[in-house]
């Protein structure tokens, strides 16, 4: 009940501090034309394609997979030197406005405290996307280099967007989605204060938690009786 308390208290304390002029569709917008710009962008430069070519794909997802894991267990929930910043944002200010019961968020204001802030979506699509490419279209081919960007900015969306969706009220649809529903309950059991070092670091899909032993389940009712 106590952490309750505490995170109906954290939430009052930020929403007081975040700009009124903020505006979570405005915020998630940009995301989404930033990311779909650069990903369709890279599609159209793609010719002449070869079925080899379309393997780079599972790998890029596969490399996606084991960054998302390693920066939110490692820099998310650790402080470390070169990325206090990226700590003091999820384990300090994300954790502590979610955290059982209260998961979800209650206006779109409070997306703020969800997305990541836009100027990464710009780096992603615009620096590191690029980047990639260009090591794979230099070491493999040009197509290839095209797919690893897109793959890794539509990555990335995907990220932002099945966040946004796990903290939604219990009644939206997202919840009642298979897969969507079972992905939600693993971020749940994630944003439990006793659990949220230990288990289920992937936001996407689990792989590198099944594959690294962090990966958690516990049935939602049980789950709900006890961990509450
Ligand atoms: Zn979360
Ligand atoms: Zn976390």
């Amino acid at each position: 009940m106590s952490n309750m308390h505490d995170t109906a208290a954290f939430r009052e304390q930020y929403r007081a501090y975040a700009q009124s002029r903020y505006s979570g569709w405005l915020h998630l917008g940009s995301i989404l034309l930033i990311s779909l710009i650069g990903a369709i962008y890279c599609i159209f430069q793609i010719s002449e394609l070869r079925a080899h070519e379309l393997l780079i794909i599972p790998l890029g997802i596969l490399a996606y997979n084991a960054v998302e894991y390693a920066a939110h267990r490692w820099s998310g929930h650790n402080k470390l030197r070169f990325t206090k910043l990226f700590y003091k944002r999820h384990t300090g200010d994300h954790h502590s406005f979610f955290s059982a019961p209260l998961l979800s968020f209650e206006s779109t204001r409070d997306w703020r405290i969800v997305l990541f802030p836009i100027y990464l979506t710009a780096v992603i699509t615009f620096i590191l996307a690029p980047l990639c490419g260009f090591f794979l279209s230099w070491v493999a081919s040009g197509n290839m280099g095209y797919i690893t960007a897109a793959t890794m900015i539509l990555n990335h969306l995907a990220y932002e967007l099945m966040h946004i969706g796990y903290h939604q009220p219990k009644s939206h649809w997202f919840h009642k989605v298979p897969v969507f529903r079972e992905l939600a309950h693993l971020h749940r059991i994630h944003h439990h204060r006793k659990l949220m070092k230990i288990y289920n670091f992937n936001l996407t899909f689990p792989l590198f938690d099944l594959l690294l032993g962090t990966f958690y389940w516990e049935p939602q009712d049980s789950f709900d009786d006890f961990r509450d």
